[in-house]
């Protein structure tokens, strides 16, 4: 299983990259993970919009979805010239999905997550749990046929549901939206220390830091978050390719 960085800011994109989008490739199954202001132009360097099979969004906040729409049309014009066979499925956790702006229901899919109902998408099985965040948001488990496994958190405040997700997975996709002096200050989101302390709880194999702040040195989150965990810790950044 591959992971590409498509998009790893909060909030907003810096210049010319792109808030939360993350593809996962296994043979050649296509899956993008959150779907941020950016992510659509980014995420063509790496994958044909012919090619993607589905997008898993863990919340509605505009920086995980904004491009959804865009890509809802991209679908549709790809479909109506005749490049793309296969209507989109995008997987979605909010509390009510029939509210939002999708304008194509034969090109797009769409299926509300449910926790606790493992997905099939191709060759990966998904599963789910609920976050800590001020709109409904889950973190997503993704296992290969192999038995290889990343865990997105999307974004969270620090729980116990995290760290279960989280178990002995191989690689830890973890929001670090904050520095450590500023924790406390706001909640539905981790330190960089949280996120060391939530590997290091679960047993993850490789620690991923991203969700960043546009603000501060990002390489102090690493030396935060190795005070809780001694396992390699990396800051994602755009086109990072991490092989699980
Ligand atoms: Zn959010």
């Amino acid at each position: 299983m591959e992971v590409t960085v498509i998009g790893c800011w909060g909030a907003y994109p810096k210049q010319n990259e792109a808030t939360s989008g993350y593809l996962v490739e296994h043979g050649g199954t296509k899956i993008l993970l959150d779907c941020g202001s950016g992510v659509l132009s980014h995420l063509q360097n790496h994958c044909s919009l012919e090619e993607l099979d589905a997008v898993v969004i863990t919340h509605i906040h505009a920086d995980h979805i904004a491009d959804l729409y865009s890509l809802e049309f991209a679908i549709l014009i790809l479909t109506q010239i005749g490049k793309r066979t296969s209507p989109l499925d995008v997987y979605l956790y909010c509390e009510n999905p029939d509210k939002l702006a999708f304008c194509f229901p034969d090109y797009v899919y769409v299926h509300p997550i449910v926790i606790g109902e493992t997905v099939s998408i191709g060759t990966v099985k998904l599963d789910f749990s609920e976050n800590v965040h001020d709109v409904p948001c889950c973190a997503v488990r993704l296992t290969s046929e192999e038995g290889r496994t990343l865990v997105y958190s999307g974004d969270t405040g620090y729980c116990q549901s995290i760290i279960d997700i989280a178990n002995s997975a191989d690689v830890l996709l973890i929001e670090s939206s904050f520095y450590n002096w500023q924790k406390g200050k706001m909640e539905g989101h981790l330190t960089s220390g949280e996120a060391g302390e939530i590997a290091a709880s679960a047993g993850a194999g490789q620690l991923v830091l991203t969700h960043f702040p546009h603000y501060g040195e990002l390489e102090e989150m690493i030396k935060e978050a190795s005070r809780h965990y001694d396992g390699p810790i990396t800051l994602a950044s755009c086109d990072m390719k991490i092989t699980i």
